[in-house]
């Protein structure tokens, strides 16, 4: 059996007759380190106050001073690096969208437990488990990580990967979306989700978008010595805009590079919120003047909202593919993803739906007249050297699926 006797066990629930079910139960299977809490304040306020923070806790979702979603939200907030079993009398398809929640927020979620507790049940969950690694564990890691990214950045282990932007009325390739990949030695080809967020974090998200756009530019000055116009997006995230001299590196590589600033769109996510917007404000607004074309990615999620088009000059606006993929089948996607369409019609911007994956959202974006798509139903992610002779199966494509109107 796994030794459970040192893993720290927090339980959350307001019926003290369960805190002591739940305790005896995890006594039976070897946890030692359990702490009942009656109230989520209480659990809370364990949670900030001790250094050593539970491997795992058990949450009832139903808890009189703070439902558990709040709770959640609390976790999130505190950096919570364990694992989470909700437990609840609630029917299923509630226990299934505060599950989908939790995981929307990164923390493991090991399932959940449906009252009354059955013994079985809970050590049906438990026997698989392992401890997450410890924070103190993650930030090595992620130090361990970053390490990594530095060398990788220094010996060009980075390698643009692009994926066509077509025109949906015409099926035209407008352009193509620079999306960087890790050619890792041993581990292979890294996709950015495992390091964006690290990079950014330990600010090597700016050497990172140098070697970016620096690719990208060369790419695209090659691609337009072969007669192919297309306009080149690279991703920005937030913490690149915190520094004043990124519009002026921006504006001199693609200057050197004989590429016109017009056909280069930079794609805006804000994955955290910032409180002070004056750089970022300055920066985009310059790059706006120098004619970069500029872009809200992943709209309608995070931050990526209203007040950022209120304040920041965007051209595009790419609805994220939570709003686009499926949505011509259910009603609530249907309405935000034609709300965002109207919204930026009526601002004059240009709208990309990202995550376009078969051909019923194809349908749909014609019907919905939408400008651009970008998805797997047109095409992955692809190395430069691919984008020629896609273009030409696309084109094809076109003609023998009937994907557009002649
Ligand atoms: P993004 O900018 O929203 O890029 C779109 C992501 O969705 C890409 O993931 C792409 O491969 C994926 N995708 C495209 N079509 C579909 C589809 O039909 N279905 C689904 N499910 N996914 C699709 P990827 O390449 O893993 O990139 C993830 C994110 O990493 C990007 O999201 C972007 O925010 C970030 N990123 C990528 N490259 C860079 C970079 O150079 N700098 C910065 N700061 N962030 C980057
Ligand atoms: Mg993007
Ligand atoms: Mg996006």
């Amino acid at each position: 059996m796994v030794d459970n006797s040192n893993v720290k066990v927090m339980l959350i629930d307001d019926d003290s007759f369960m805190l002591k079910l739940l305790t005896r139960l995890l006594e039976t299977l070897g946890f030692k380190s359990i702490s009942p809490h009656a109230r989520c304040r209480a659990a809370l306020d364990v949670l900030a106050t001790s250094a050593a923070a539970p491997d795992l806790i058990l949450l009832d979702l139903n808890m009189p001073d703070m439902d558990g979603i709040e709770f959640v939200r609390h976790l999130v907030d505190s950096r919570y690096a364990g694992s989470l079993v909700l437990v609840s009398g609630e029917d299923e398809r509630t226990l299934q969208a505060a599950g989908r929640l939790v995981q929307a927020h990164k923390i493991e979620l090991l399932g959940h437990l449906q009252k009354p507790v059955s013994p079985e049940a809970l050590a049906g969950l438990l026997t698989t488990w392992t401890r997450p690694a410890s924070s103190g564990a993650r930030a090595a890691k992620d130090a361990y990580v970053a390490d990594a990214l530095r060398t990788a950045i220094g010996n060009g282990e980075f390698i643009n990967y692009y994926q066509p932007k077509v025109a949906v009325a015409s099926g035209r390739v407008v352009g193509v979306e620079t999306l960087v990949r890790w050619q890792h030695p041993v581990d292979g080809l890294v996709l950015p989700d495992q390091f964006v967020g690290i990079a950014e974090a330990t600010g090597l998200i700016e050497d990172l978008t140098r070697v970016v756009l620096h690719d990208a530019l060369e790419q695209s000055r090659a691609w337009r010595n072969a007669g192919l116009t297309l306009r080149v997006a690279i991703n920005v995230s937030m913490d690149n805009l915190t520094s004043l001299s990124f519009a002026d590196f921006v504006a001199n590589s693609t200057a050197e590079s004989g590429v016109p600033p017009f056909s280069i769109v930079l794609e805006v996510t804000e994955s955290r919120l910032l409180t002070d917007l004056r750089v970022p404000l300055e920066v985009l607004t310059r790059l706006r003047l120098k004619r970069f074309r500029l872009s809200i990615d992943d709209f309608g999620t995070g931050h990526s909202s209203l007040a950022q088009l209120r304040d920041m000059p965007f051209d595009e606006l790419k609805i994220d593919r939570g709003f686009v993929h499926g949505a011509h089948g259910h009603r609530t996607l249907r309405a935000i993803f034609e709300s965002n369409l109207n919204l930026a019609r009526q601002l004059d911007m240009e709208v990309v739906a990202e995550g376009v994956e078969d051909r019923e959202d194809w349908d749909f974006l014609q019907r919905a007249r939408c400008d651009l798509a970008q998805g797997y139903f047109i095409a992955r992610p692809m190395p430069a050297a691919e984008l020629v002779g896609w273009i030409e199966s696309w084109e094809t494509r076109l003609r023998e699926e009937s994907l557009v109107r002649s």
